[in-house]
């Protein structure tokens, strides 16, 4: 069959697979909705009824122990939103201005975002189509190619620049391949920086996402596994940079009973009770929700077992995924039919989205350093989410 008679078929053969999952539907669908089903309003009731909703109250000690317990992170520092929580990670690995920070391109915006926060520069590298997660080998190849280690710094020598930290992302909650890229951290002494964002209650060999690097960010976005309506977190088995984590997302305030001292530019990043207050009772309900997920992951992943042209994105071996967002990536020969599958699915009412558009394709990040980006370029044209609230496995 030639390809352009072909790509109607992929289309109906997605199709087919997504109904056999979610049946048909009149409405829309949605990516991934926000499910209220515990003692959410129980708590939130509680904070205003006592009038502890803004930037202190017991929520927010509460939230940040439930969420290191949860973690098995030493200190979970929670935060206004992922994006800040991000931008202070990178403060604590020490990036400073006029350095470069490894990052991948296929990524959510705010990862590249909280690099440029800092007045530092992203310099983007490739990822591979298992994990969607940064390439282990083609990173150690390219920092072969444009860096050498100088008195304990990783120099960039195209740029002159010191290239502080690896920012690893686990896209749609799939752990990256963690001890390859710690590994590659090590040798050209890197600091290791989870963006966990997307990856609450997913697992690395046992592990908990955002253990392995030196600090790592969480998001409680409205999409995100569970919600704080917008929050984030940090998280660190450092003792001392959760003391200034906290420090710096609360203005860095120096303790007193009424003077305002501040002892550096510090940042009010923090939650409000009234979110924690929300967050520990989403928390509660995360081993159920990820539990219904995971279900309807393995729906998925039966009903596209037979389509040809489509591959079903399953947790990495040695790893167990939150499955986030669902995912599914089309053979490389089908690549221009990108556009038609989407079409199908919404019009069929199951909201689908491709993956972001690649960062270095967007105007402010067009003249960045950056890696043959191959592998990035061909999975931008083949990822396709579909809808993954818990609620579809019911
Ligand atoms: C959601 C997300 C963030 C942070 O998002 P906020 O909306 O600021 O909470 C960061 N990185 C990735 C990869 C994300 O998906």
């Amino acid at each position: 069959m030639s390809e352009l008679h072909s790509h109607p078929t992929i289309a109906e053969e997605v199709l087919r697979a997504v109904r056999a999952v979610l049946g048909t539907s009149g409405t829309m669908i949605p990516l991934h909705e926000p499910e209220f089903a515990g003692r959410e309003w129980e708590y939130v009731k509680e904070c205003i009824d006592t009038g502890w909703v803004s930037s202190v109250g017991s929520y927010v000690d509460r939230f940040e122990r439930d969420l290191a317990a949860f973690t098995g992170a030493q200190c979970a520092i929670a935060t206004a939103n992922g994006t800040a929580a991000l931008h202070v990670c990178m403060l604590l690995a020490g990036v400073q201005q006029g350095e470069e920070v490894l990052v991948p391109a296929l990524t959510f915006i705010a990862t590249a975002n909280a690099v440029s926060y800092c007045g530092a520069i992203p310099h983007f590298v490739d990822s591979e189509s298992e994990t969607l997660g940064i390439d282990a080998g083609k990173l150690e190849a390219r920092l072969a190619e444009v860096a050498e280690v100088v008195d304990g710094r990783c120099i960039n020598h195209a740029t002159g620049r010191t290239i502080r930290a690896l920012v690893v992302m686990h896209a749609f909650g799939h752990p990256a391949d963690l001890d390859a890229l710690a590994a590659v951290c090590e040798r050209w002494h890197l600091v290791l920086i989870e963006d966990a964002a997307e990856s609450l209650g997913s697992y690395y060999q046992g592990r908990h996402t955002g253990n392995v690097g030196r600090v790592a960010a969480l998001s409680f976005n409205g999409n995100k596994v569970m919600t704080t309506g917008g929050g984030g977190a940090i998280l660190t088995n450092d003792p001392e940079l959760g003391r200034r984590a906290k420090h710096l997302t609360t203005t860095a305030r120096v303790p007193h009973r009424w003077n305002f001292v501040h002892d550096e530019i510090g940042y009010n990043y923090r939650l409000p009770n009234l979110n924690a207050a929300l967050g520990c009772a989403q928390l509660e309900r995360v081993p159920g929700m990820i539990a219904r997920k995971r279900e309807l992951a393995s729906r998925y992943a039966s009903a596209f077992i037979d389509t040809p042209g489509v591959r079903f994105l399953r947790e990495p071996e040695g790893s167990r995924s939150n499955y986030w967002l669902n995912t599914i990536v089309l053979d490389p020969g089908y690549a221009d039919a990108l556009e038609m599958v989407l079409k199908a699915l919404n019009d069929a009412n199951y909201m689908s989205r491709p993956v972001w558009t690649l960062m270095h394709k967007l105007p402010m990040y067009a003249d960045c350093p950056r890696a043959d980006l191959g592998s990035a370029e061909q999975l931008s044209r083949a990822v396709i989410n579909l809808p993954s609230s818990p609620a579809l496995a019911d």
